[in-house]
């Protein structure tokens, strides 16, 4: 992948010709586990500072790790939704380096044999393009603690509450090209992490945290120097870290100047990207294998048993979705973007032997459920408007009993109410009209008021719209539009298109 050819798209134009972005990136995951890699303390985000810390946590004389089964469980999880390699056999180091959040003085890690080995991401792209990511390795590690600086005017506080949280640190080839790219790869990691459970994958809490890999160079030139980033928690922070770093490293290389391998920091107030530490500095950071710690060896049979438990992952599900229903990739894409909502949809088109007409029913879930939602701050799981709701909308869409037009105005009524869509229909008289009879009469009357109109519209047959504009306006809306259209035509000699 390194060499895949470079697309005009993701070029950025300098001073002096085109230049081509190189993004690698690394993540921390916090694995969903009720307790800590090497001890039982809680990983409970939000409680009172120091509270959830063991002896080993807290890094006191004589204290003994002792893994954590169901981490190492989670973490071959990951690696097989990664299509990885998972190693029978792995080993844990200790990365020393000093800091006040870091009581041991280093880190539990694994750094020549991690627990996964090569694996793939694959990134659904605008316009059907698939972007494939290599991803590396993964491997298990301790989280440090968190230095509290805004506490006390004169002194820094430690909160030791994440001290030894497991976390997976994903690594990725570098494999992609553009900044859209990047976030739709943490984006895709994100969600797969997600429908594995063994991440939940929210930014905000720092359950998810990427460093950032950019070098950039001349299209298909050898690899440029490359900046790190750290700690960026959010995806559209990621993209901004970027853009703004591939323009510092361009307008350096063009005045002559040289990349200087180093740690940068990523300022969400300002936009821009600050040194850190340079590579001179850089932390020798002496690893070894811990003394206290096996290597960790797994069954291949514990292996298979995990295998054989993981859920339909995003890719075959938007696969089955698109072979099953016949839905773009855009929608498929859209709707497994998130399992619950994958869930939902296929709770509205299937109901037991009898599908519905799925595009309808893809539109109704991404278009005008997704759309109220995002309007009412609510979520998929918190949705007042349960699928099996949804799906008696779009079954009265279907037999024609409401038209689409009408339909929204009763959704709009079914989210705020609690109604169900046919009492909504009953009460409020909302039943569409398919009687010729009834439409014709209620043409009749617009002509008849409009002579003026009517000749224009049998020379212009555009004008032909503002009369279905007035027989629905007449009708309340109810009248079918389909019907109204054909009974038009043949009163203004058109054809039935016009
Ligand atoms: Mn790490």
């Amino acid at each position: 992948m390194q060499n895949r050819e470079p697309r005009k798209e993701d070029l950025i134009k300098g001073a002096t010709g085109d230049w081509e972005i190189v993004l690698g990136l690394e993540v921390h995951a916090q694995v969903t586990s009720k307790s800590k890699l090497f001890s039982g303390a809680s990983t409970e985000f939000g409680a009172e500072p120091n509270t959830q810390v063991s002896l080993v946590d807290a890094a006191m004389p004589g204290m003994l790790p002792v893994i954590n089964r169901y981490c190492v469980e989670q973490a071959v999880k990951t690696g097989l939704g990664l299509k990885a390699q998972i190693n029978l056999r792995s080993v844990f180091d200790r990365k020393n380096y000093f800091y006040p959040d870091l009581p041991q003085g280093y880190q539990i890690s694994q750094f020549k044999n991690p627990i996964v080995g090569e694996g793939v991401v694959l990134l659904d792209m605008p316009g059907g393009r698939t972007v494939t990511v290599g991803i590396e390795r993964l491997h298990l590690e301790q989280d440090a603690g968190k230095s509290l600086h805004d506490q006390s005017p004169t002194m820094s506080h430690v909160d030791l509450n994440r001290s030894g949280v497991a976390l997976m640190e994903i690594v990725s080839k570098p494999d992609m090209r553009s900044a859209e790219e990047a976030r739709a790869y943490v984006t895709k990691l994100r969600t797969i992490l997600r429908y594995l459970g063994t991440c939940d994958g929210n930014m905000e809490e720092g359950s998810l945290r990427a460093d950032v890999n950019v070098s950039v160079r001349r299209p298909g030139g050898p690899l440029g120097t490359r900046c790190e980033m750290t700690n960026v928690n959010s995806i559209r922070f990621i993209g901004q870290a970027i853009e703004y770093e591939a323009r510092r490293q361009i307008e350096i290389l063009e005045e002559g100047g040289k990349i200087a391998q180093e740690t940068r920091l990523f300022d969400p107030k300002d936009g821009e990207t600050r040194s850190m530490r340079s590579k001179e500095e850089a932390h020798d950071y002496r690893y070894f294998p811990d003394p206290d710690l096996l290597p960790l060896v797994l069954a291949q049979a514990d292996v298979d048993r995990i295998a054989a438990s993981l859920p339909e992952l995003p890719d075959e599900k938007k696969a089955r979705l698109m072979s099953d229903y016949a839905l773009s990739a855009y929608d498929a894409t859209v709707l497994v973007g998130e399992k619950a909502t994958a869930d939902y949809y296929e709770a509205v088109v299937k109901d037991g032997s009898k599908t519905r007409d799925p595009k309808l029913a893809a539109n109704w879930v991404t278009v005008e459920l997704f759309g109220m939602l995002n309007r009412e701050g609510h979520s998929i799981e918190t949705s007042p408007v349960s699928a099996k709701q949804l799906a008696e909308l779009v079954d009265l869409i279907s037999d024609g009993t409401i038209s689409g037009r009408i339909a929204k105005q009763i959704f709009d009524s079914m989210y705020k109410t609690g109604r169900s869509a046919s009492e909504i229909v009953e009460k409020d008289g909302l039943r569409q009209v398919t009687d010729s009879g009834a439409i014709e009469a209620a043409i009749d009357a617009v002509m008849a008021a409009n002579p003026d109109k009517v000749e224009q519209a049998k020379a212009k047959p555009a004008l032909a719209a503002w009369f279905v504009g007035q027989v629905m306006k007449s009708t309340s809306g109810k009248a079918n539009p389909q019907v109204v259209n054909e009974i038009l035509a043949r009163k203004l000699g058109l054809s039935s298109e016009g």
